[in-house]
């Protein structure tokens, strides 16, 4: 009855390891985040 379903669709970002957040490597942005420096979890 009181039963509320709670689908919270939070898409959780992690901090790009391959450029540790920054984005960039070696000048060249990060193809793994794309210059972001986020990564999507659900992605490895
Ligand atoms: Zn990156």
């Amino acid at each position: 009855m009181g039963d509320i379903v709670k689908k919270s669709k939070k898409p959780k970002k992690e901090k790009c390891r391959k450029c540790d957040g920054s984005g960039k490597i070696n000048d060249k942005t990060c193809s793994t985040c794309k210059g972001t420096g986020k990564r999507d979890l659900l992605h490895d």
